[in-house]
C-alpha cells in the first residue's frame, strides 16, 4: 500500500468505451500524469493493478463482464489499497450509495472538464498519502499497546492471584447476592467543563475478596457465558438510572456501555437493546455502546447487519480502546460510528512523548475528517487536558475530574452542577 516513489501519478483507466478512455488518458497527459494502462472489465482491471502498481484508478461503473466497477472497485481498494474514483455519465441514488460504501474517492462526470479532473485527482492523491501516513502511525501505536499488555500480563502472572475457575463459581452467584454494582465516571466537554453524560463501570464487591477489578472477572464472565445476564442487567441499570437523572435535572445526559465481543454475537441482542430503551424511556440517542476494535476483525454479514439495526433504531456507537487493536481505516468507514475513545496508553504523558504527540495528532485529525467525535480516556493532568482541548478533542473523562463513582456520588456531581477543572 505504498505510493509509488516516482514524481508523476501512475494512472490505471478502467473503461469500455474506447475513444472515452483515449480522450481522458490524453486529458491526464496534458495535465501531466503517467497513464499506465486502459483496460476495459473488471478481470482486466484487478491483473492491471497487480502488475502496474498504479497510484490512482479511474473507474467507470458500468463496464463489460461480471463484475461492474463498483464491485471492481471495493476488491481494488480494500484488497489492495489502491485508491478508486470512478468517472460516470449519471447515477441513480441506490448506485450512489453502493459506491460511497466502497470507500471512494470520490467521481468525475463524463464528459470531462478538465480542472475538475485535475482538483479530483489531486485531492485523492492527497487524501490517500495522509490515510497512509495517519494508518502507519496507528500501526506504531498498535505495536506500543501490544508491548505495554504483555508487560502488565507479566506483571499480572508474577503477582498471582485466586485462580479463575474459583472466581468463575463466585462470579455465578454475585449477580443474584447483589454484589455487582454499576459505578458512573464522567464524561466532560471541553467546551463547556461540564458533565454531559457517563461510562458504566461494573464493580464487584465479593465478601471475602473485597472489591474485584472488572478486567479481572470480565474475561472470566466472557469465558463462562455469564456475561449475557451480567451485561443485560448493566444495561438496564445504567439506563433506568440516567433516564432519572435527566427527568430530575432536566438535561440530555448520555450514557455510554461497554458491550464485549460475546454479547455482540447474541442473535436476540438487538431486540433486547431496542426493548431495554424502550422500557425505560431512555432516548436512544442518549445510549451510546463500547465496542472493541478487535470486534470488527470478523467484518461478517451478520456483524454489518447487527451495527446498521443498531443505528437505524438511533443507538449510537464508539470504538472503546481506539489504537490498541486491530486498527484499520477500512471498519472506520464502513461501519459508521458516532465516536471513538482514544485509548488511556495515548493520552498519558502525552505531552513530552513524541510519539504519542504524533498518533494521538492524527487520530483526531483522521476523526474530523470522517465526522467522529473524540472522548479521550484516562486524562489524569491539566496539560493532558490542555493539550487535548487545543487539538479540538471532543469530551473527556479521567480520574483528572472523578474516577468512577456510584449513582449517589454522581447525583451529588449533578446537583451540583459541578464545573471541572
Ligand atoms: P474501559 O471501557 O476502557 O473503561 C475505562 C477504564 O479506565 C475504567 O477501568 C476506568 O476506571 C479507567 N480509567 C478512567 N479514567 C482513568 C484515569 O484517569 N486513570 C486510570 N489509571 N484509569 C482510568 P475499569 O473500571 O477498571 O474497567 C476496565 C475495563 O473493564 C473497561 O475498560 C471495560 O473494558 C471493562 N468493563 C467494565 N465494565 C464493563 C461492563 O459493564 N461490560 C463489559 N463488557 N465490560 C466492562
Ligand atoms: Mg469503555
Ligand atoms: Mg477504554
Amino acid at each position: 500500500m505504498e505510493l509509488n516513489t516516482v514524481l508523476t501519478p501512475q494512472i490505471l483507466i478502467v473503461e469500455d468505451e474506447l475513444l472515452i478512455a483515449q480522450n481522458l488518458s490524453r486529458k491526464l497527459q496534458k495535465l501531466g500524469y503517467s497513464v499506465v494502462g486502459i483496460v476495459s472489465s473488471g478481470d482486466a482491471a484487478i491483473s492491471a493493478v497487480l502488475e502496474k502498481n498504479p497510484d490512482l484508478v479511474l473507474m467507470d461503473i458500468v463496464i463489460k463482464g461480471d463484475m461492474d466497477g463498483i464491485r471492481t472497485a471495493e476488491i481494488i481498494y480494500k484488497e489492495y489499497g489502491v485508491p478508486v474514483i470512478y468517472i460516470t455519465a449519471y447515477a441513480d441514488d441506490t448506485t450512489l450509495q453502493r459506491a460511497e460504501q466502497t470507500g471512494s474517492y470520490g467521481y468525475i462526470l463524463k464528459p470531462f472538464n478538465e480542472r475538475a479532473l485535475h482538483a479530483t485527482i489531486k485531492l485523492a492523491l492527497n487524501k490517500h498519502h495522509q490515510q497512509i501516513e495517519i494508518l502507519q502511525l496507528l500501526r506504531t501505536a498498535e505495536e506500543f499497546s501490544q508491548k505495554l499488555k504483555s508487560t502488565i500480563k507479566t506483571t499480572a502472572l508474577k503477582l498471582g492471584g485466586p485462580s479463575s475457575h474459583i472466581l468463575a463459581s463466585d462470579l455465578s452467584v454475585a449477580l443474584e447476592r447483589e454484589e455487582l454494582q454499576v459505578y458512573y465516571q464522567p464524561l466532560i466537554s471541553f467546551r463547556t467543563r461540564q458533565i454531559v453524560g457517563a461510562e458504566a463501570l461494573l464493580r464487584w464487591q465479593n465478601p471475602i475478596r473485597g472489591t474485584i477489578s472488572p478486567t479481572t472477572f470480565i474475561p472470566i464472565a466472557e469465558e463462562t457465558g455469564m456475561i449475557y445476564a451480567i451485561g443485560d442487567w448493566v444495561l438496564q441499570e445504567a439506563c433506568t438510572q440516567v433516564q432519572s437523572w435527566q427527568e430530575k435535572f432536566s438535561m440530555p445526559l448520555k450514557i455510554a456501555v461497554n458491550v464485549s465481543a460475546q454479547q455482540f454475537n447474541q442473535e436476540n441482542l438487538i431486540e433486547k437493546i431496542i426493548k431495554t430503551v424502550a422500557n425505560t424511556r431512555l432516548k436512544a440517542e442518549c445510549l451510546e455502546l463500547e465496542l472493541t476494535e478487535n470486534l470488527l476483525v470478523n467484518d461478517s454479514d451478520q456483524l454489518i447487519e447487527t451495527i446498521d439495526h443498531l443505528k437505524k433504531a438511533g443507538i449510537r456507537l464508539s470504538i472503546d480502546d481506539f489504537g490498541t487493536g486491530y486498527s484499520s481505516l477500512g471498519y472506520l468507514r464502513r461501519f459508521s460510528f458516532d465516536s471513538l475513545k482514544i485509548d488511556r496508553s495515548f493520552v498519558q504523558d502525552i505531552t513530552t512523548t513524541p510519539d504519542k504527540i504524533a498518533i494521538t495528532k492524527a487520530i483526531l485529525q483522521m476523526a474530523h475528517h470522517l465526522n467522529l467525535s473524540v472522548i479521550a480516556e484516562g486524562v489524569e493532568t491539566e496539560a493532558e487536558f490542555e493539550f487535548l482541548n487545543q487539538h479540538r478533542c471532543h469530551l473527556a473523562q479521567g480520574f483528572l475530574f472523578s474516577p468512577p463513582v456510584t449513582a449517589t456520588e454522581f447525583e451529588d456531581f449533578l446537583q451540583e452542577n459541578r464545573c471541572f477543572v
